[in-house]
C-alpha cells in the first residue's frame, strides 16, 4: 500500500491578475483538491471559493500585529505542510516567479526534499496593459519588453536596476511595485534620455472591475496620478504602445463597466444574474431580500401527490416550486413517475430548466412569462374541464388559479413553500448603500416591497441609481413604493433584463 505520508506535494499556482478566471485551469484544478491553501494579499478571494469545505486555509498576506509575514516564516510554513504529507496550493497573485519571491519558496521547499511544482499564472505585467487596451509588443511600435522593479529608489546607491540602460532601449517598460517611486523613476528616466513626452499609463486593479487607467506622459504622469489618487497596485506603462489604448480600448469602456448593481432575489437565485453582471464588467452587490421558507403542513400537497394521476397539468411557476414538489415525492416513497401521464407546464425558462434537473422535459412553456399570457396560452390549449395542480407560493399572486378557472379548469392551488424577509440584514443594507448603488435590480414585485422594508420605507438613498424591473407587474409594484423606473425589461427573464439594462447604458439615455 502506498504511503500517505509520500503523496504530499506542495504546488506554486499563479493565481492570475486578479479576474478569477484569469486562472489556468490546472492552478483551479488544484485547488479544487487541496488539502491547505497558502494565500497572499492579492489574489481575488473568489478563487476560494472553488476549495472544499474543510480546507485549511493560511492567509499569508497579512497577519495580527504584524503587517506581513516574514519570508522565512512562509517558507517555513510551506515545508511544515508538505512534510505533513499534504496536497498544499501556495497561491500566488499573477506569476509565481514574477517578483512574488517565489523562485525562494520553491528553493527552500528542494532544500527540503519535498516534492513539489510550479504551474505559471499570467502576470499583471502583461494583462494589467492588455486590459487597458495596450498590447506590451506591437510591430514597428516595440519588439521588446522588460518587466521591472520600481521598489528600488533609483538614486540610491546600491539598487539593482540599470535605469540608465533602461532609459537608453526603445523598449515597452511595464514597471510593478513602482508606486511609491513614480516621479523619481520619471525623472530618472528622462535624465537618462528617454524623451519627456514618451506616453505612460498608469493602470491600477488591472482586470477588475474596479480597474482605473491614467494616461499621461513621463513629464506629468507623477503630478496625474498624486491629482487622480492612483495607487498601488498599479503596473505602469512606459512606451509607444500606451498610444494604442485610444484604439483598442475594449474593457473599461464597456457599458456596465464598474457599475456597482444591487441583485435582490434569494441567495441561491442570485448567481446566475451575478455572474452575467460580472462578464459584462459591472460590479454584482447580492443583497438577498427573501428567503424561502418551507410551510410548516405538506398535508394538502402530500394528498395531492398520492394521488397525482387525477391531474391533467400541473403547472409550475417557479424553480422553488419544481424543487419542493419534486423533494417532496422520496418522502411519500414515490419518486417523478408519480406525475405519469400528467401534462408539465413551466412558467418560464429558469422553471423548465429546473424541471429538466429533475429528469422531467415540460410539455409547455408559454411564450411570455407574465401570467396573462400564459393563462391566455393554457386556456388555448384546451384546460377546459380538465384538472389542474398549481403548486406556488403561500402569498402568490392568484392571477395564474383565477385565469385557469375561468377557463374551465378544476384548480387546485396548493402553498408549498413561503417567501420571507430575512432579517439581520440592514447592517449589510446600510454599508452596501454607503458604497453607493449604480443600478438597482427587482426580479419580482416582493423584491422590491421587501427592500423598501428593509430600507425602513423610505427609498431615497436609491433616488441616484438606475432602476430595473424585469417587467411590468414588478415595475408597476416598485413605483407604486416610490422608486422611478428607469428601465422594464421586455423579455422577463435574467439575460432579458441583463441585456435591457446593457442597452440601457450603451444608448446613454439615462435621463436621471
Ligand atoms: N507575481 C505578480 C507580481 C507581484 S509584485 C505578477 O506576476 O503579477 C506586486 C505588484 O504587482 C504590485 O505592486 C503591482 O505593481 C503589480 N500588480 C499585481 N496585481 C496587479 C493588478 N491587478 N493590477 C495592477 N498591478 C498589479
Amino acid at each position: 500500500m502506498k504511503d500517505a505520508m509520500t503523496d504530499g506535494i506542495v504546488s506554486l499556482v499563479g493565481a492570475g491578475p486578479g479576474d478569477p478566471e484569469l486562472i489556468s485551469v490546472k492552478g483551479l484544478r488544484l485547488i479544487q483538491s487541496a488539502d491547505a491553501v497558502v494565500y497572499d494579499r492579492l489574489v481575488d478571494k473568489r478563487l476560494l471559493d472553488h476549495a472544499r469545505e474543510n480546507v485549511e486555509m493560511f492567509d499569508v498576506g497579512k497577519i495580527p500585529g504584524k503587517r506581513i509575514n516574514r519570508q522565512e516564516d512562509i517558507n517555513r510554513l510551506l515545508v511544515e505542510l508538505g512534510s505533513a504529507g499534504k496536497r498544499v496550493v501556495r497561491l500566488k497573485g499573477g506569476d509565481p516567479f514574477v517578483f512574488g519571491r517565489g523562485g525562494e519558496e520553491a528553493e527552500a521547499l528542494a532544500n527540503a526534499g519535498l516534492t513539489f511544482e510550479i504551474i505559471p499564472g499570467i502576470t499583471s505585467a502583461i494583462a494589467a496593459p492588455a486590459y487597458a487596451g495596450i498590447p506590451i509588443t506591437q510591430r514597428r511600435v516595440a519588439s521588446s519588453f522588460t518587466v521591472v522593479t520600481g521598489s528600488e529608489d533609483p538614486t540610491k546607491p546600491g539598487t539593482s536596476v540599470d535605469w540608465e540602460t533602461l532609459a537608453k532601449s526603445s523598449d515597452t517598460l511595464a514597471v510593478l511595485m513602482g508606486q511609491s517611486n513614480l516621479r523619481i523613476i520619471a525623472d530618472v528616466l528622462v535624465d537618462y534620455g528617454r524623451p519627456p513626452d514618451t506616453p505612460v499609463a498608469l493602470v491600477q486593479w488591472g482586470t477588475e472591475p474596479y480597474q482605473r487607467t491614467l494616461v499621461g506622459t513621463l513629464a506629468n504622469i507623477a503630478d496625474e496620478a498624486a491629482a487622480a489618487g492612483i495607487g498601488a497596485p498599479a503596473v505602469t506603462v512606459i512606451g509607444d504602445v500606451v498610444k494604442l489604448r485610444k484604439a483598442i480600448r475594449w474593457f473599461d469602456n464597456r457599458p456596465l463597466f464598474g457599475k456597482r448593481v444591487l441583485i435582490t432575489r434569494t441567495r441561491t437565485q442570485s448567481s446566475a444574474l451575478s455572474a452575467m453582471l460580472t462578464h459584462r464588467g459591472a460590479i454584482p452587490v447580492e443583497l438577498p431580500t427573501i428567503e424561502i421558507q418551507p410551510i410548516k403542513d405538506y398535508a394538502e400537497l402530500d394528498d395531492a401527490l398520492s394521488s397525482a394521476q387525477r391531474y391533467d397539468w400541473a403547472v409550475f411557476s417557479s424553480a422553488n416550486a419544481v424543487d419542493i414538489v419534486f423533494d417532496r415525492l422520496p418522502a411519500l416513497g414515490m419518486d417523478a413517475r408519480a406525475l405519469h401521464g400528467v401534462c408539465i407546464a413551466a412558467i418560464g425558462p429558469a422553471t423548465r430548466r429546473r424541471l429538466r434537473e429533475w429528469g422531467i422535459v415540460a410539455d409547455f412553456m408559454p411564450s411570455s412569462f407574465v401570467a396573462d399570457v400564459a393563462v391566455n396560452e393554457l386556456g388555448a390549449l384546451g384546460v377546459e374541464g380538465k384538472c389542474v395542480l398549481l403548486p406556488q407560493a403561500q402569498i402568490a399572486r392568484d392571477t395564474l388559479r383565477v385565469g385557469l378557472a375561468e377557463n374551465g379548469a378544476d384548480v387546485q392551488s396548493i402553498a408549498v413553500y413561503r417567501t420571507v424577509t430575512p432579517q439581520n440584514t440592514t447592517e449589510r443594507l446600510q454599508d452596501i448603500l454607503a458604497d453607493g448603488i449604480d443600478i438597482a435590480t427587482f426580479t419580482s414585485s416582493s423584491t422590491a416591497t421587501n427592500l423598501v422594508e428593509l430600507m425602513g420605507g423610505n427609498t431615497d438613498a436609491l433616488k441616484n441609481a438606475t432602476i430595473a424591473c424585469i417587467g411590468p407587474i414588478t415595475a408597476e409594484r416598485a413605483a407604486e413604493l416610490g422608486f422611478s423606473i428607469d428601465i422594464v425589461s421586455a423579455e422577463h427573464t435574467i439575460a432579458g433584463l441583463v441585456s435591457a439594462v446593457e442597452s440601457h447604458f450603451t444608448e446613454g439615455d439615462k435621463a436621471k
